[in-house]
């Protein structure tokens, strides 16, 4: 039997056209036309003035958080389960990471342990969409206009999702994306910001560019990075944008279909397929043993690898990372309902180029896995 790789991207649109066209005219920097294109046309994707196209989506995070303003003894209040990235970005500009748990069937921050946690030197609120559902926005965004606090949104997993009709990515001060190759759309490696404010957006793209200076450009009033993304990045994400709808679309599929034949094993909690506002949109397709289950996800993940299928561990909860425990952060604290399912979840294939066939093999073999 082949092996189901966890994630392959899908690369038979326009890309090769485009990447053509950046080779035949030498435009392979960032200068070239379709970052432009590329930025604007996800911008109004998501209903948002300004895009600023960058390397990936972790260090959308630091410009972000950099671009803010926040700086040492500022907090900012995020998700303990998240990829580290976010976390990474609040500590690396001084500020303090304040944790909240995630709600048991959606796996998205718990927005109702968020008011505990603001204090006097809140700065933000990071919001991240986790796996397929958005974050329950209406309850953040009044909160973010009592204590006027930021809302910065990490919607790298949300291409294409709405929470109660409006796009993900619309929420906030500034929200951020990756496309990565298991993104929905995916220039290989690649990020964007994406804000209505015209100054902030001037200021990420100052900060991505080293901040030089349109006039002096070689005498520098604060400090940047280069986290340029290239015209041949782009080029991949503009062809990959023309089918982003066909793309949701497929995962929804793929989601519905792995639901559908994986509903009668009493062993594993399945990703819920929709919440009072919005739909899965199953970026990817996670399964947690349940509690009876006398092994845990590493386990789990081991047994399916001997029938060559791909899988990935749930991210490990902030709080529980020695890197930010070693800064004093998360000293005894616990929060259970991620404890439990960065321990008892995983996700099976759900890459854009996943067939039908492959996913009822993944589906068979977790069967007799797990009955
Ligand atoms: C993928 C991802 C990122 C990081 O994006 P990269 O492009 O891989 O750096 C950040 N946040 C979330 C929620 C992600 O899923």
């Amino acid at each position: 039997m082949n092996p189901i790789p966890v994630n392959e991207p899908l690369l038979d649109g326009n890309e090769k056209r485009y990447l053509f066209e950046c080779i035949e005219t030498g435009w392979i920097s960032s200068e070239g036309q379709f970052v432009k294109q590329f930025e604007e046309q996800l911008a109004a994707r998501v209903g948002r003035k300004y895009g600023i196209a960058v390397s990936n989506g972790s260090v959308a995070l630091d410009v972000a958080v950099a671009a803010l303003g926040i700086g040492s003894g500022d907090e900012v209040i995020l998700p303990t389960f998240t990829i580290i990235s976010c976390a990474a970005a609040i500590v690396r500009v001084g500020a303090v990471p304040v944790v909240v748990d995630c709600d048991a069937q959606t796996w998205n921050m718990d927005v109702s342990q968020i008011e505990a946690k603001i204090t006097s030197r809140t700065k933000a609120i990071m919001v991240v969409h986790t796996y397929g559902l958005p974050v329950d926005m209406e309850p953040v965004l009044t909160l973010a206009g009592k204590y006027g606090l930021h809302i910065i949104e990490d919607a790298a997993e949300m291409h294409g999702q709405t929470y109660k009709g409006s796009p993900c990515g619309s929420f906030g001060t500034i929200s951020t994306f990756s496309f990565y190759p298991n993104k929905h759309i995916t220039t290989g490696e690649g990020g964007m910001l994406v804000t209505n404010d015209e100054k902030l957006a001037e200021h990420c793209r100052s900060l991505r560019n080293l901040c030089f200076q349109p006039q002096k450009r070689f005498i520098h009033k604060e400090l940047g990075w280069n986290f340029r993304m290239t015209n041949l990045q782009a080029a991949l994400g503009v062809a990959q944008l023309e089918r982003l709808e066909e793309f949701v679309a497929r995962k929804h599929h793929m989601g519905q279909r792995y639901t559908e034949l994986l509903a009668d094993i009493p062993s594993l909690e399945l990703p819920i397929p929709k919440t009072d506002y919005a739909e899965n949109i199953y970026w990817v397709y996670g399964l947690v043993l349940k509690d009876e289950v006398p092994f845990d996800a590493e386990e789990a993940m081991r047994r399916l690898a001997k029938y060559k299928i791909g899988t990935r561990p749930f991210f490990w909860p902030m709080h529980e990372q020695p890197v930010l425990q070693k800064m004093g952060l998360f000293d005894g604290v616990s929060y259970p309902v991620a404890e439990r399912i960065a321990r008892r979840g995983f996700y099976i294939p759900s890459g854009m180029a996943l067939t039908d066939e492959q996913i009822c093999r993944v589906a068979q073999v977790v069967a007799e896995v797990f009955k």
